[in-house]
């Protein structure tokens, strides 16, 4: 799961940053007309980032409400499925699965077999096992962090394999045939968790919402006297730069927005910058995508994605995409000093305006 290390008091206030930018943006564009119903407004902290709830239209006691039952989901989700904290039942079943089939919670089971999904269709980019190699690069702890050697990643590498994960649907069992593996959700259980915050709210009767839990976004209906939500995408080329902005419409009533970069978690030694996204057939942090963002009809969806088409890159990224039902996106690339291309799926081009004064970007459709 995503968390915010101990040294990254820079983390902390980018990622503040961001959900400030975040929430104007969704505010610019929808608090302009007249006689506009109550907004409301919470922020919490869970899974190691900020959620912000808004909900439209609603008494100020009930939108609070709704979002409070929000947060709880939230919590409850991190502590089934955190692999930060050690008594979690998802670090609890790392630990034991490996000796031999353990009993494991039918919502971690169906969160791993949709990440599995995924690893499937990029042949092992995304892996949902790729833990040991998560932590050892330092990406699970709160610590300094250097790269390892190549013994090290060797080694770790020996510990991963999705297909080396055996589900026992039936009698909700789970075990690793290969010792030491891990199932980490970073990439996938904050989608998870919006996906389900949505459904708390529309439980809750509420018609307009937008969560955002470290910037993976979920929308239902539109904010009062608007016709769309508008959700900022970041420039990946700078610190706290702001691309441009999707404009979410009814016909994205119930999706998610996710995007992937290594601009989010990252170290620097001797002049490197390594990111939290590793590709696990190389042991090595991913590099030569900036930014990849999907909008899709799930917010797991789109999570996932967004970190399949940061390890798969453009060819395979698009072809990707082009398969995936209900889900469009947009991938970041370096097109020389400063600049950018962005590949984008031709059904999102309307949505996606570039913020005035945003230089050196191409946009080309696929
Ligand atoms: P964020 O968590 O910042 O929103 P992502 O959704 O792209 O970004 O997820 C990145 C996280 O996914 C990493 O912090 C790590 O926990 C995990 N991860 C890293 N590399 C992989 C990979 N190749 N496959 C699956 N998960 C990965
Ligand atoms: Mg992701």
């Amino acid at each position: 799961m995503l968390h915010i290390p101990e040294k990254g008091i820079k983390m902390k206030i980018l990622l503040k940053r961001l959900f400030v930018a975040l929430v104007i943006s969704v505010y610019l564009f929808s608090s302009t007309s007249c006689n506009q119903p109550q907004r409301y407004e919470a922020e919490f902290e869970v899974m190691g980032t900020y959620l912000a709830v808004t909900i439209d239209g609603e008494t100020q006691s009930d939108a609070a409400a709704a979002s409070r039952a929000v947060n709880d989901e939230m919590q409850r989700i991190n502590s089934l499925m955190s692999t930060w904290q050690a008594d979690t039942p998802l670090s609890i079943l790392n630990r034991m699965a490996s000796e031999g089939w353990t009993e494991a919670d039918g919502e971690i089971i169906s969160v791993l077999q949709e990440a599995m999904q995924y690893s499937r269709l990029t042949d092992g980019g995304f892996d949902v096992t790729a833990g040991p190699l998560i932590r050892l690069w330092g990406f699970l702890k709160r610590s300094e962090q250097r790269p390892p050697t190549d013994e090290e990643i060797q080694d770790a590498m020996a510990k991963i394999g999705w297909q080396n994960v055996e589900i026992d649907n039936e009698r909700s069992m789970i075990r690793f045939t290969v010792p030491g593996m891990e199932v980490d959700f970073g990439a996938i259980a904050k989608g998870y968790a919006v996906d389900r915050a949505l459904g708390i709210l529309r439980e809750s009767d509420i018609e307009t919402a937008l969560v955002s839990l470290g910037g993976n976004v979920g929308v239902i209906g539109l904010p009062a006297g608007r016709e769309s939500w508008g959700v900022a995408v970041r420039d990946p080329r700078h610190a706290d730069a702001l691309l441009g902005t999707l404009s979410l419409d009814t016909n994205f009533d119930g999706w998610g927005v996710a995007s992937s970069g290594q601009y989010e978690r990252f170290f620097e030694y001797e002049g490197r910058r390594y990111g939290h996204i590793i590709d696990p057939r190389t042991g090595y942090p991913v590099e030569g995508v900036l930014g990849t963002t999907v909008v899709a009809a799930s917010a797991m969806q789109a999570d996932a994605l967004s970190t399949c088409l940061f390890v798969v890159g453009e060819e395979r990224g698009i072809s990707l995409l082009t398969d995936e039902p209900g889900a469009f996106g947009m991938i970041m690339l370096s097109d020389g000093e400063g600049s950018m291309r962005i590949r984008i799926s031709k059904e999102l081009v309307e949505y996606f305006t570039l913020f005035e004064g945003v230089e050196g970007v191409k946009v080309e459709e696929f």
